[in-house]
């Protein structure tokens, strides 16, 4: 038994070690959030993290019965970024991740998902996108004013070639947009989009099977943005959208990953500020986990 009380541990997610030399998987916080159109605050979203994580440190998963801290696995710390410079802080991401193999990225809002993209990409070709968020972040446009923000980022990604598109599903689409155009243009995109309504009208096991048919044996990208959560379960985030997935709901869907050729993952848009219980950043901390047994199984 451990004899560090769990609210004592190592302030790392899941109290893990810091040195990156004795592990093949690195978690690293990404504080990056000027990329947000409502409200910011998502560069405290890793620290949060990481503290909700303390619950769960010794615990195993509850469904699979794998420990995620018995993985070589380390958390690095924080990613630098150049304040209150988008385009510099997604270069300066972008070359802090070519340094890590097996990254599992802690947001931040989703405009860090490009750069991270990137450089999956070069290591393994145009991947596959298992993409979780109430909105498609594909605009067409470069609202407001930006070509980069939390809003493009998947728009960018499939300019670049960097996805795969024939493998490229959103789950989790509602909420007020911008008008029709906002979802044709996803669509036009070659993105498979299933939306909370039809997501609603189908069995989650007929969901799973779809993505994971869609995903195949390619490498799989799998980017998680907690608004595709309801704000019940999730309210701290910058973009909320009422009508979401349940908290048990996002856990099946992770959980329905499993033994695809997940190569990376990151979690993004938990805003500590506007999560007073924490609730936003415990679920976060768990998916992170989910994510990681995954890993752990596929070992
Ligand atoms: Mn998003
Ligand atoms: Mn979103």
């Amino acid at each position: 038994m451990a004899t560090t009380p769990t609210f004592a541990t190592l302030p790392t997610y899941l109290g893990l070690s810091r040195s990156p030399a004795e592990a093949a998987i690195h978690v690293a916080g990404i504080p990056f959030d000027i990329g947000t159109t409502n409200r910011s605050g998502a560069r405290f979203g890793p620290a949060a993290i990481r503290q909700a994580s303390r619950m769960l440190v010794d615990g195993d998963h509850p469904h699979w019965w794998v420990d995620p801290a018995a993985l070589p696995v380390a958390d690095i710390g924080d990613f630098a970024i150049a304040l209150g410079d988008i385009a510099g802080s997604l270069a300066l991401i972008e070359r802090q991740a070519a340094e890590h193999e097996h990254l599992v990225a802690l947001g931040g809002d989703h405009s860090i998902s490009l750069p991270l993209l990137r450089n999956h990409v070069r290591q393994h070709g145009p991947v596959a996108v298992v993409h979780f968020d109430a909105h498609p972040d594909t605009w067409d446009s470069e609202y407001p004013g930006q070509k980069y923000s939390h809003g493009t980022p998947f728009i960018r990604a499939i300019e670049e070639g960097l996805i795969d598109t024939a493998a490229y599903v959103q789950l989790g689409i509602r909420g007020p947009t911008g008008g029709p155009q906002d979802y044709a243009d996803a669509l036009k995109l070659g993105a498979r989009m299933i939306t909370l309504d039809e997501f609603r009208g189908r069995a989650l096991s007929e969901v799973i099977a779809e993505v994971r048919q869609r995903v195949g044996n390619r490498p799989a990208y799998v980017t998680l943005d907690i608004d595709c959560v309801d704000p019940a379960f999730a309210p701290g985030t910058g973009t909320p959208e009422v009508g979401g997935f349940s908290s048990w709901e996002i856990l099946q869907l992770v959980r329905g990953l499993k033994g695809l050729d997940l190569v990376g993952f990151d979690l993004v848009e938990v805003s500590p500020p506007f999560d007073p219980a924490g609730i936003t950043a415990i679920l976060a901390a768990n998916l992170v986990f989910e994510f990681l047994s995954l890993t752990a199984l596929a070992r």
